[in-house]
């Protein structure tokens, strides 16, 4: 006579891939916006790189206005100089020609700076155009692949569904009430092998001799003390 528990642990075996597959269905939503996250992220680091360039750009365009008025300036003074009746009023437009001279100085140095952060800025722009368009010729491929695998996931779970109807039925009743509610319970496994050295094959906890024999014996359907599991030991 073949052991009451053989068609549990066969039934056990369907359960198992039946909660894998259904986490794995489950997931793809998830899997799915995390993919379009992603992309939100690199057009965001663009958006950003963008304004940064526009920024660097307006600064730059402000102070090489500002250099030509006070080279507008310059000139004006020159002029004024050359009408100039006293040594008093000539000195004084030397001293501020030569103020408005080290301002200008100053602004070119800022300048130069300035441009090397806007080349700087624009190859930043440029990584981040290239990573968000490769992303996003990948990103459809990817969605449509994630949604084909869960059509053919969800079309494999009613068959696996059917096939575990019938392995039900070939169960005895009392078995698998008791099988359900230990598995609804550990998620794990319902059912457990004694180990060698007459362990728990669940928690792994020394059984009782009586419960390794019993475990052995057809008529008997035994629980391990510690966790509850049945114990099987064919
Ligand atoms: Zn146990």
């Amino acid at each position: 006579m073949s052991h009451p528990l053989e068609p549990i642990v066969a039934l056990q075996k369907k359960d198992r891939r039946l909660i894998k597959l259904m986490r794995e269905i489950r997931d793809i939503p998830q899997r799915k916006s995390d993919i379009e996250a992603q992309l939100a992220g690199s057009a965001q680091k663009l958006e950003t790189a963008l304004d940064s360039r526009k920024h660097t750009e307006a600064t730059l365009n402000e102070q090489e206005l500002e250099v030509e008025s006070l080279k507008e300036r310059i000139t004006k003074y020159k002029n004024q100089q050359m009408e100039a009746t006293t040594n008093d009023q000539y000195r004084a437009f030397v001293k501020e020609i030569g103020t408005v001279e080290r301002e200008i100085s100053d602004l070119e140095d800022k300048e130069i700076v300035l441009m090397e952060a806007l080349e700087k800025g624009k190859a930043i722009v440029a990584e981040c155009e290239e990573k968000l368009n490769g992303e996003k010729a990948g990103i459809s491929d990817e969605l449509k692949e994630l949604d084909d695998r869960s059509a053919e996931l969800t079309e494999m779970l009613e068959q696996m569904k059917a096939d575990r109807a019938r392995a039900v039925e070939q169960c005895d009743k009392a078995i698998v009430q008791k099988y359900t509610r230990i598995m609804n319970n550990k998620r794990d496994f319902a059912v457990v092998m004694v180990e060698p050295g007459g362990h728990c094959g669940g928690c792994h906890m020394k059984l009782p001799p009586q419960v390794t024999n019993d475990a052995r014996n057809p008529t008997k359907i035994v629980a391990c003390n510690f966790c509850g599991r049945i114990v099987y030991n064919p």
